[in-house]
C-alpha cells in the first residue's frame, strides 16, 4: 500500500483521556476511534491486526477440530428464560424490545443460542463430540468500560462451545482448547500464563484464565517462585499449616476489656495496643438465609468465594444488621466466636493463635488473651482468605508472588449447566436418552490486541511482533524528489509485494524525520529506507524495530533478506 493513499490518521498528542499506554497508542496510531462510551471504530490499520489475531485463532480452532459457524447477535428473551438467565444475568444484558412487543438482547455470549442449535440438531451419541466456534460481536452494558478496547461494551469475541456424550470426552475436548489456547497466544507474541479459575460447583481443574503479563492489568494473578503453579486471585489456595509450625504459648486468663466505639482492626489495634496479627475477626455471613460465622487473623481479608464453596452456598452475602444482632447479641463491630450461638468455621491462619483479642458479642466490649479449645470451638478448619505475596505455595510450599495480568481468554468446563436446563440430550450406545456435557471457551479479540500493545512498545510506538504486524515492512525513500532513490524504492516496493509480503511504500512528501516517526509509532517490525548516500554504493539501511539494529545490505539483495526474515518470525512454533 502506498501511504499516501492509506486512511492512517497518526497523531502526535496522547489523548487525555486514554488512562493505559494501548489506548493511547492504538489512537495515536490510527488504529481506532471511540464513537461513545465503550464503543469503537477500527480503522484500516487497527482492523488488520484484529484480522491478523483472528486468523491465527481460525488456524488453531479448526486444528483442533472445531467448527466454524456464525450465529445472531440479537437472541430472543425466550431462551434466557429457558436457561434462567433472564432473571439472573444483571443489567449487563442490553434488553430491548420489536415493533411486536417482544422482548430480545443484544448477545453477551451464545450458550442459549447454541444449545438451541445444537438440541434440534444433534439426536444421537454418533453426533458427538462437536465443537463449534464463531467469532463474533459481543455487547456487554459493563458498568465502567475503561482502556479503551480492553475492557468496552461491544467487542470481538471468538467463543467455542464444546457438546460431549460423557465426563471423560468432555475432559478431552477442554485438553484440546487448552492446548490450542497456548498455541494461538503463544502465536500472537505473548508472555502469558495460563492459570487456574474458580470453576463453582464443576469441581476439579477445569477453568483456566489467559492472562498476558502487564502491569496495567486489572487482575492479580498468584504465581509460584519454584514450580508452575498459578491462580487467579480468587482461586489460589493456601495450604493448611504443617503441624507444630509455631511455638506454645501459654495461655492466660480470658479478660474482658470495654472498647467504646471501637469497631475496625485498625481501632481496636491502636485501643488494645496488639498487632493486627494478634486480633481475630468475625464475619457473619448469610449463606443462602443461614446465619455462619467466619473468624479470620486481622491482617488478612476473607476470600468470598472459598467460603461460598466451602459451605456449598448458591448465596452468600455479609449478613446485615438484624441478623447480626440475632446471631451475636450485639451491634456490628463486635462480634466474637466466644458464647456465639451459630456454627463457626475458621481459616486456617486462626489456628496456631494463642492469647487472641476478638469481639464480646456485647455492645462495647473486647475480650483478650482468648484462646482456642479453652474458650470456644471451631467446627471447621478450611482455605478461606485471600491469598498475598509470601504465602507458601499450595503444590510445592515455595513461595508465591502476586503480579498483575489481563485476561485474553477462559477455557471453562460447564457440565450439563445449560444443557439440563434446556433439554439439549442424546440417545446414547443403548437407546438411553443422555444429557450432553459442555464446555465453552472464549477469547477477546481486541482485548488481546490491547494487551500485546501493552507488552510490546518503547516510547516512540508500538513494537509489532511479526505474526500481529498490521505490515511487516516498510520502504521509506528519504526524498521522493530524488529520481533514482524513488526508482530504487519503487522496485523494492514491488519485489516485496510480489514475494506476497504486507508492505507499505511511505511515498509521502515529507521529512524523513517524520516518516521515521510514524514508522515507530505504527510499529512496522522492518524498515528498509532508501537514501542517495547508500545507494551510490549499491546499498540500503534495514532497520529492525524491536531491537533498534540497522544494517547496511546491497539493494539487490534486500527483498531476499526482509522475506527471510518475516517468514522465520512468522514460523508457526511446535
Ligand atoms: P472480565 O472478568 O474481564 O469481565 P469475563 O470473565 O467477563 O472477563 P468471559 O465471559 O470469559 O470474560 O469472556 C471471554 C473473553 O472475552 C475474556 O477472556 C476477554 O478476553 C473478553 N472480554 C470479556 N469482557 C470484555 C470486555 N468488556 N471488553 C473486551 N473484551 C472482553
Ligand atoms: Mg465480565
Amino acid at each position: 500500500m502506498r501511504y499516501s493513499e492509506m486512511h492512517l490518521p497518526t497523531g502526535r498528542e496522547i489523548p487525555s483521556d486514554a488512562e493505559v499506554v494501548s489506548n493511547q497508542l492504538m489512537i495515536r496510531a490510527g488504529m481506532i476511534r471511540k464513537l461513545t462510551s465503550g464503543i469503537y471504530s477500527y480503522l484500516p490499520l487497527g482492523y488488520r491486526v484484529i484480522r491478523k489475531v483472528e486468523q491465527i485463532i481460525r488456524e488453531e480452532m479448526n486444528r483442533a477440530g472445531a467448527q466454524e459457524v456464525h450465529m445472531p447477535m440479537v437472541q430472543p428473551a425466550e431462551l434466557w428464560q429457558e436457561s434462567g438467565r433472564w432473571t439472573h444475568y444483571g443489567k449487563e444484558l442490553l434488553r430491548f424490545r420489536d415493533r411486536n412487543d417482544r422482548e430480545y438482547c443484544l448477545g453477551p455470549t451464545h450458550e442459549e443460542v447454541i444449545t438451541d442449535l445444537v438440541r434440534h440438531d444433534i439426536k444421537t451419541y454418533r453426533q458427538l463430540p462437536c465443537n463449534l466456534y464463531q467469532i463474533q460481536t459481543k455487547f456487554r452494558d459493563e458498568v465502567r468500560p475503561r482502556f479503551g478496547v480492553m475492557r468496552c461494551r461491544e467487542f470481538g469475541m471468538k467463543d467455542a462451545y464444546s457438546f460431549d456424550a460423557d465426563e471423560a470426552g468432555a475432559e478431552k475436548s477442554y485438553e484440546k482448547m487448552f492446548d490450542a489456547y497456548n498455541r494461538i497466544f503463544r502465536r500472537c507474541g505473548l508472555n502469558f500464563r495460563p492459570v487456574e479459575a474458580d470453576s463453582g460447583s464443576i469441581g476439579g481443574s477445569f477453568s483456566h484464565e489467559f492472562m498476558v503479563m502487564a502491569e496495567s492489568g486489572e487482575d492479580s494473578v498468584v504465581f509460584c517462585e519454584k514450580c508452575d503453579y498459578a491462580a487467579n486471585m480468587e482461586k489460589a489456595e493456601i495450604p493448611a499449616p504443617q503441624e507444630g509450625a509455631t511455638e506454645q504459648k501459654e495461655a492466660l486468663p480470658m479478660q474482658s476489656v470495654e472498647t467504646p466505639g471501637v469497631r475496625t482492626i485498625e481501632e481496636v489495634s491502636t485501643f488494645m495496643e496488639v498487632g493486627p496479627e494478634q486480633i481475630v475477626k468475625t464475619l457473619i455471613f448469610n449463606a443462602d438465609g443461614k446465619p455462619v460465622a467466619v473468624l479470620i487473623r486481622g491482617d488478612h481479608e476473607v476470600n468470598e468465594i472459598k467460603v461460598k464453596n466451602y459451605l456449598g452456598a448458591t448465596q452468600l452475602e455479609l449478613a446485615d444488621d438484624d441478623m447480626i444482632f440475632a446471631a451475636t447479641g450485639a451491634p456490628r463491630g463486635f462480634a466474637g466466636a466466644v458464647g456465639i450461638k451459630v456454627r463457626v468455621i475458621a481459616d486456617y491462619c486462626v489456628m496456631n493463635l494463642a492469647n487472641l483479642v476478638t469481639g464480646a458479642n456485647r455492645d462495647g466490649y473486647h475480650l483478650k488473651n482468648v484462646n482456642i479449645g479453652r474458650d470456644f470451638n471451631v467446627a471447621s478448619w478450611a482455605d478461606l482468605r485471600v491469598a498475598q505475596q509470601g504465602d507458601p505455595c499450595p503444590r510445592c510450599r515455595g513461595r508465591v508472588r502476586v503480579a498483575r495480568g489481563i485476561e485474553v481468554g477462559h477455557v471453562f468446563k460447564l457440565g450439563t449447566k445449560y444443557s439440563q436446563a434446556m433439554k439439549a440430550a442424546y440417545l446414547d450406545k443403548d437407546g438411553k436418552e443422555k444429557i450432553m456435557i459442555m464446555g465453552c471457551y472464549g477469547i477477546g479479540v481486541g482485548r488481546t490486541v490491547a494487551a500485546c500493545i501493552e507488552q510490546h512498545h518503547d516510547r516512540d510506538g508500538i513494537i509489532w511482533p511479526m505474526t500481529l504486524a498490521p505490515y511487516t515492512v516498510i520502504v521509506t525513500p528519504v526524498n521522493i524528489n530524488e529520481a533514482d532513490v524513488m526508482k530504487a524504492s519503487e522496485d523494492i516496493y514491488a519485489g516485496l509485494l510480489a514475494a506476497g509480503a504486507e508492505v507499505i511504500l511511505d511515498d509521502r512528501d515529507e521529512r524523513a524525520g517524520v516518516k521515521f516517526k510514524d514508522a515507530d509509532l505504527i510499529g512496522i517490525p522492518l524498515r528498509i529506507v532508501v537514501g542517495a548516500r547508500n545507494l551510490a554504493q549499491g546499498k540500503v539501511e534495514l532497520k529492525i524495530r524491536k531491537t533498534g539494529e540497522s544494517r547496511l545490505i546491497a539493494a539487490d539483495d534486500i527483498v531476499a533478506r526482509a522475506v527471510e526474515i518475516i517468514s522465520s518470525e512468522t514460523q508457526e512454533t511446535g
